[in-house]
């Protein structure tokens, strides 16, 4: 789930207070599971459900992109990995 930040620090499936963590959350693609580790998140501290905010969604979005072509059942994934560099982007020197 995603929370927007200044939203109340409250739960919205419980009311517990969410507290800054890390959490490794499962995506379910067409034909992938894959898990991402050590994913900045607010965390019930009552049930234990992950929320995370806008930025770390796009992060998310842009890991499972990276990854969808993979003929993998399962893939874990570490949030901190090094973002790829985009080849275009590499400078070329001559
Ligand atoms: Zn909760």
């Amino acid at each position: 789930m995603t929370i927007k930040r200044g939203e109340s620090n409250r739960c919205p499936v419980c009311g517990g207070r969410l507290k800054p963590g890390r959490a490794t959350i499962p995506f379910l693609l067409p034909h992938t599971v894959v898990l991402i580790k050590d994913v900045p998140a607010e965390i019930c501290s009552d049930c234990h459900e992950p929320y995370v905010v806008g930025i770390v969604t796009d992060r998310v979005t842009e890991l499972l992109g990276s990854v969808h072509n993979l003929q993998a059942e399962v893939l874990i994934l570490s949030y901190s990995i090094p973002r790829p560099v985009p080849a275009l982007a590499i400078p070329v020197r001559v």
